[in-house]
């Protein structure tokens, strides 16, 4: 028994899922875990000092993955993992890229163990085994790791009642935006949710939701925002809709606006789904939240497409949304993915001329270009390229201030995630793994250090 020590990779895209592991970590294994939340720069050599301190096998380096993030963090990620190992420290991982990705992260990245799905209750058991001296691979459902030269993957960890971990970690003070639903019934072939999370959707109580805006409010947080992958899909439990879950915790969520507080809802961090959106869900949106801007996602104008992509919705669908949304006085943003695997010319032409209608009616577009993501029926097409007409149409709806986004840097960040991919660094199948453990002479991890080396960056 004793304590040990925990070191996360700190950084703005990753702290939401870092605040919510601290708040589980607290409250189940208290001050028997000291955690540290570090830029990633600075893991090594705080891994250093710490195994002075704990001993070996009793710090922990943690790193949530994000692909988006992860050309331009690897060569930190692969330090990090490097120097963890020389001191005797344990490098694991979790999150989306993680999840879809476990034997690259494990193989290429180096990462002794990967934490797959939601990892609250896996990895505090996990931390539990080392505080105890067990055995932290009995952990399972939601462990990956090698043993002998085989990689053992146990499945991915679900927590089915999102109330029995806080929302954020209050001891540390870091808060975020409230998680009020997980997973996603819609299982899009481009996006992660729903094959890292689950199809269910899963819902936090109103109850618990507003407790942890208690905690919040008190701690002096005034802005209240939500993190769902569609905020009007709060309580269903399909992608039918039903708005009395919606109805009741905005409701109760308007005492805090009379102290002071603003509520957003549907806008950053989350979105609503078009074919939520009608005058009844206007309404309730507009007496009960602060955001001026709801955030509509589409994804493309073409009905082909959107049968194609798994959406669940029409492009009259959007239409509608965005109709409705103008009438009740919201401005609107809506998302749009160009690039996209098997889209055609006629499918852009569709899709120009969708947005053109909705401009008309006063939307604004949110331009995104396809990423190949692991873990998504799309993870081996090509990155997305917005090409020649298509290219010139959007830096005219730039122009015009009609569209906004960082478009071309990600047409960038797809390229660079395929080509880590293409040279066997992430996204690998377990065929791919043993074929690169037989080309480069066995386990010896990271492998991408060897592999990278055939890059110029
Ligand atoms: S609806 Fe949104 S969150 Fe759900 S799978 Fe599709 S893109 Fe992902």
């Amino acid at each position: 028994m004793g304590s040990i020590a925990l070191v996360f990779g700190y950084g703005r895209r990753v702290k939401y899922s870092v605040n919510v592991l601290v708040g589980a970590i607290e409250q189940e294994l208290g001050d028997t875990v000291n955690v540290f939340v570090t830029p990633l720069r600075t893991v090594p050599e705080l891994l250093v000092n710490l195994v002075e301190e704990y001993g070996r096998g009793r710090v922990i380096y943690g790193q949530t993955l994000i692909t988006p993030e992860l050309p331009k963090v690897i060569n930190d990620v692969i330090k990090a993992v490097i120097a963890a190992r020389k001191v005797g420290a344990i490098p694991v991982a979790g999150g989306p890229h993680a999840t879809g990705d476990p034997y690259g992260t494990l193989l290429s990245l180096g990462f002794e163990y990967v934490f797959m799905g939601d990892s609250e209750e896996s990895f505090t058991r996990f931390l539990k085994e080392i505080i105890e001296g067990g055995d932290p691979k009995s952990v399972r459902p939601g462990l990956a790791y090698i043993e002998e030269e085989e990689f053992v993957i146990t499945g991915k960890g679900r927590v089915r009642d999102l109330d029995r971990f806080p929302a954020f970690a209050l001891k540390h003070r870091l808060f975020n935006p409230i998680e009020i639903t997980r997973g996603c019934p819609h299982a899009c072939k481009y996006c992660q949710v729903s094959y890292a999370f689950g199809v269910m959707y899963r819902h936090r109580s109103v109850d618990n939701i507003i407790h942890n805006i208690e905690l919040m409010v008190s701690n002096g947080i005034r802005d209240l925002r939500f993190i769902t992958p569609n905020a009007l899909g709060y309580g269903a439990q399909s992608n039918v809709r039903d708005l009395s879950k919606v109805a009741e915790l905005l409701r109760r969520l308007q005492k805090f606006r009379a102290g002071g507080s603003r509520v957003f809802f549907g806008a950053f961090p989350s979105e609503v789904r078009p074919e939520f959106v009608d005058k009844e869900a206007t309404l309730l949106l507009k007496k009960s939240v602060d955001n001026r801007r709801v955030i509509v996602g589409a994804q493309s104008g073409s009905n082909r497409m959107l049968e194609e992509l798994h959406r669940g919705h029409t492009v009259e669908d959007v239409t509608n949304a965005v109709v409705h949304l103008r009438k009740a006085g919201f401005d609107v943003d809506v998302d749009y993915i160009f690039g996209l695997p098997k889209e055609t010319e006629d499918d852009v032409r569709e899709t120009l001329k969708h947005i053109t209608e909705l401009i008309k009616l006063g939307a604004r577009v949110h331009a995104h270009v396809f990423l190949p993501l692991p873990g998504t029926p799309y993870s081996f097409e090509n990155p997305g390229r917005v090409r020649g007409g298509l290219r010139k149409e959007l830096f005219k709806l730039l122009g015009k201030g009609a569209m906004y986004g960082q478009w071309e840097a990600q047409e960038r960040l797809a390229a660079s995630v395929a080509r880590l991919r293409d040279l066997g660094v992430i996204i690998i199948t377990r065929k791919r793994a043993q074929e690169l453990i037989s080309r480069f002479g066995g386990i010896s991890v990271p492998l991408a250090p060897k592999i990278l080396r055939h890059i110029k960056w």
